[in-house]
């Protein structure tokens, strides 16, 4: 795998950053590199209704979310100051001027100067997931003095959920190192875990990774798109 420098995560909610790419993550820190998360969203207030979003009970479980975002990045190596979470309310981001969000992850493109970024695929059933991807195409838009790989990662419960439209990966990274650590990290977010066959399961996640190992010759991976990548 090409070794970047610094590594920016743009994802839609806390937990797809660990479904996504949390055992590239845990590599990239192992390496030395520095690994920003940047969410879109909190994670929690698609199960409420409009009207129950100021509730303080529905507040503090996403505060809740947002805290366990920490302790699952502080498990792949991610130190806090490069977590940014947002309040943003889930799943109501196409409520949002997508110009606003482009000027957030330009701002981190501008911080850190990533090689690479990673973020959600084009089809997913969440729309969060879906303008995620085309926030990070505007902002990373070949304009900047550096070059940037773009790389979409998949999302169980969300990516596969649109049988129609299958995520078809074309770049494999070896994860068999630090699946435990993903395993791990997932687990902080107890109140996404399901029960198997649900997809959000321990057991549909380590399957995935042997799947898509087995596409690669790889004992357990994750599997990306390349949207962009620039050899100079
Ligand atoms: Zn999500």
């Amino acid at each position: 795998m090409d070794r970047p420098e610094t590594i920016l995560v743009v994802a839609a909610h806390p937990d797809d950053e660990v479904l996504g790419c949390g055992g590239v993550i845990a590599r990239h820190r192992q390496a030395g590199q520095l690994v920003r998360v940047a969410f879109l969203a909190e994670g929690v207030t698609a199960r409420f209704a409009l009207h129950e979003l100021h509730l303080e009970s529905v507040k503090a479980l996403s505060a809740h979310r947002n805290r366990n975002a920490l302790r699952a990045l502080a498990v792949l190596g991610v130190p806090a100051d490069q977590v940014f979470l947002s309040e943003r309310p889930c799943c109501r981001l196409d409520g949002v001027a997508q110009i606003d969000l482009v000027k957030d992850v330009e701002r981190h493109i501008r911080d850190i100067r990533p090689r690479r970024i990673y973020t959600h695929a084009a089809h997913d059933t969440n729309v969060d997931h879906r303008l995620a991807q085309q926030v990070v195409l505007a902002a990373a838009r070949p304009i900047w003095p550096f070059r940037i790989d773009l790389l979409a990662f998949e999302v169980l419960s969300s990516t596969e959920w649109n049988a129609t439209a299958p995520f078809a990966p074309t770049m494999f990274a070896d994860i068999n190192a630090t699946l435990d650590k993903k395993v791990e990290a997932l687990k902080c977010y107890e109140d996404e875990l399901r029960e198997a066959p649900h997809p959000r399961s321990i057991e549909a996640l380590r399957a995935l990774a042997t799947f898509r190992g087995a596409q690669a010759g790889l004992r357990h991976a994750e599997a990306f798109q390349v949207l962009r990548a620039v050899e100079e």
